[in-house]
């Protein structure tokens, strides 16, 4: 009768497991789950060689205390993107290049005062020049160019209208490298709910939503691509993976597409060390063209997690981050060749930094 027993119920101890699902009301902030998986742990104290920060923000930091970080890791130089235009950007500079010449370098920040004006060109040439004879190594186009930037009559600035095309092509003149933030990570654009992935980030940071932006990501970076292969003399640098790390074979594509396109790593090792095979291949194959950066402000323990990325085979650790984090999941070691790791530490950078060859 046991049989008939579990028929007579119309239950099946094994299908009532199977189907089991939890309702429980644990906020999300409050779950913390600690992994009891026991893999081996390499800490990277100081990285294998010489490593050069490409992408950072310096502007609140003291520069001895940022060397001090610096000198514990193995930090050759770090490139603070100030954030401050006009004389504030200058002062900025000069206060970092004094402090240790070598060790810090500044890359500029797009002036977009002015914008609605007729002159704005003449003027932005005349800005890029000024910063490059104060030592700048590069520019920054922010992601508002494209996204929210708008024009005297309120349409949005489009990146690869013709119009801005002498300031690149100025860049060339200059060596100048442009270092374009375009778009965001693809969650950014999607609405900010239960099935999004970033969901607590943009719950933190609700304004980093994009979800209702008139141009998709897409679009955005299409329009950067395009000014990139307008203008094959100048340099670009696709920050965070070009903003393609969730998708690789599309970033893949773009850097054949435009030999004259770099990207940086900085606040993209959640992207990569999620899928480490495709990862490490894509590092592999790129290894000329992809710069170390991290973007996060210089702190020990923040430069290790980024070196055991790169350097050991550890399985599923945190990553590097800001307080509202990137995603619930961890990361899992490319432990790279050593010629590799030196260009992306360093020697990629160094093509764009010609003053520290
Ligand atoms: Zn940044």
């Amino acid at each position: 009768m046991c049989a008939g027993e579990s028929k007579n119920s119309g239950r099946d101890m094994f299908v009532d497991l199977v189907n089991a699902t939890a309702e429980v009301d644990l906020r999300l902030s409050d779950f913390h789950p600690r992994s009891c998986l026991q893999t081996p742990v390499h800490r990277v104290e100081r990285a294998r060689f010489r490593v050069i920060d490409y992408h950072n923000h310096l502007d609140s930091t003291a520069p001895r205390e940022v060397l001090a970080i610096m000198d514990a890791t193995n930090v050759e130089q770090v490139v603070n993107i100030t954030m401050q235009v006009g004389q504030a950007a200058l002062d900025q500079m000069e206060r970092f290049h004094s402090a240790a010449p070598g060790r810090f370098s500044t890359i500029g920040w797009m002036d977009w005062s002015g914008v609605e004006r007729g002159d704005f060109v003449p003027v932005t040439l005349d800005r890029l020049h000024r910063l490059v004879e104060h030592g700048a190594v590069g520019i920054k186009f922010w992601k508002d160019f494209g996204l929210t930037l708008r024009d005297e009559k309120g349409s949005l600035l489009r990146m690869d209208d013709e119009r801005f095309a002498p300031i690149f092509e100025e860049c060339a003149t200059l060596h100048l490298p442009v270092m374009f933030h375009t778009a965001d990570p693809s969650a950014f654009f999607l609405p900010i709910d239960a099935e999004n992935e970033r969901y607590e980030e943009l719950a933190a940071h609700p304004a980093w939503g994009f979800s209702d932006s008139p141009v998709s990501k897409r679009e955005l970076l299409e329009q950067r691509n395009r000014v990139i292969a307008r203008h094959p003399k100048t340099t670009f640098v696709g920050a965070h993976c070009a903003e393609s790390g969730e998708d690789l074979a599309y970033l893949a594509q773009q850097l054949d597409a435009l030999p004259n396109l770099f990207i940086d790593i900085s606040a993209r090792t959640p992207e990569l060390g999620r899928q480490p095979y495709a990862a490490r291949r894509f590092l592999l194959k790129y290894a000329d063209r992809i710069i170390f950066g991290t973007d996060l402000l210089p702190d020990v323990e923040m430069y290790r997690l980024y070196f055991r990325f790169l350097e050991t085979a550890d399985e599923y650790f945190e990553y590097p981050s800001h307080a509202s984090r990137q995603g619930r999941w961890n990361i899992y070691g490319v432990f790279l060749p050593e010629d590799v790791l030196k260009k992306i530490y360093r020697e990629n950078a160094l093509k764009l930094l010609p003053s520290l060859r």
